[in-house]
């Protein structure tokens, strides 16, 4: 395996286990071992894409999640800059799943992009809302999503579109670095641990990991990763026990057993509370400023 740090200093294992951030001489990773590409800027031709699927017509579809206060908090500015960013020239379709229908807000969208908007029953917990988001997607996915998006992607709503996010994003199955591990051993990562949890990963095994933040795929891998997700939270529940990141380490767990096919660099997924950084050239997708007492406020 090729971790771009040990290219960089192959002589002091402490340093490179520690040092996230490497002198800017260093080249981020645009494969991994199996293969798949890690999207950076500057690592596609936007041009030579446009000209591809100009003549493939496709609808990319975009799930979100809005309950309790995160609908009032980060529901309209999270579509709004997908309108501006997401796919621009394609259709999209963006189906936002909410507890409370009447404070939707109204938001007037370009001519290729709709909203469907759907309700759900709001769960107690913050991390139930979050962990059911696998199985309301699965269902939807089952009863229209599939026959009306050629590409999904399925995100939290507590993110801002920054820039153009685009056609090198599609892919079979696709994984986001997580702006924290992005060029950590895997070692270093928060997987859970528990042997007793559906979502183990053992120490020493792991690629990368991956943010729960942004995935996506054709309808039918994304069937898969959330099919799975929600069948190991469900033994865990059984076995009274929840893994440490919740839904992040059921996908993570998947992930690890069902290589992605693409993987999207922290670019795609930033957090401007990171120290500034060479690696980082053009964030498109950021993190929006989060009160977390206010927002799981019950
Ligand atoms: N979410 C929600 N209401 C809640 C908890 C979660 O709508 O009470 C949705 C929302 O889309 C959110 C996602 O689930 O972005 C994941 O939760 P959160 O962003 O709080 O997790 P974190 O990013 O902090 O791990
Ligand atoms: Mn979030």
């Amino acid at each position: 395996r090729v971790y771009r740090c040990w290219s960089v200093d192959t002589q002091s294992e402490e340093l490179k286990l520690s040092d996230w951030f490497l002198p800017s001489a260093s080249k981020n990773l645009t494969t991994t071992n199996w293969s798949a590409p890690v999207v950076w800027d500057g690592t596609y031709n936007e041009r030579i894409l446009e000209n591809y699927y100009a003549n493939h017509k496709i609808t990319v579809g975009l799930t979100v999640f809005a309950v309790g206060r995160y609908l009032e908090r980060y529901l309209r500015r999270f579509i709004a800059s997908a309108d501006k960013h997401f796919m621009v020239g394609q259709k999209v379709i963006i189906y936002v799943l909410t507890d409370d229908f009447s404070h939707m807000p109204w938001i007037q969208l370009s001519p290729l992009h709709t909203m469907k908007v759907f309700e759900i029953k709001r769960e107690r917990r913050w991390q139930d809302v979050s962990m059911m988001r696998m199985k309301t997607i699965s269902e939807h996915v089952v009863n229209h999503i599939q026959y009306e998006v050629d590409f999904l992607f399925c995100m939290d709503v507590d993110q801002i579109f920054l820039r153009k996010y685009g056609l090198e994003t599609l892919g079979e199955s696709v994984a986001q670095l997580h702006a924290y591990w992005y060029n950590a051993n895997p070692m270093e990562v928060p997987y859970e641990r528990s042997q007793l949890s559906e979502a183990y990963i053992p120490i020493g095994q792991g690629d990368f990991y991956y943010h729960a933040a942004v995935f996506g795929g054709t309808p039918i891998q994304v069937l898969n990763i959330a099919r799975e997700c929600f069948k190991g939270i469900m033994i865990d529940k059984r076995n009274n026990i929840e893994a440490v990141w919740h839904d992040e380490s059921h996908l993570n767990k998947y992930f690890f057993l069902h290589k992605p096919t693409k993987l999207l660099s922290p670019e795609y997924c930033w957090d401007f509370d990171r120290k500034r950084n060479p690696d980082i050239k053009s964030v498109k997708l950021y993190w929006a400023i989060k009160n977390y007492k206010y927002v799981r406020a019950t």
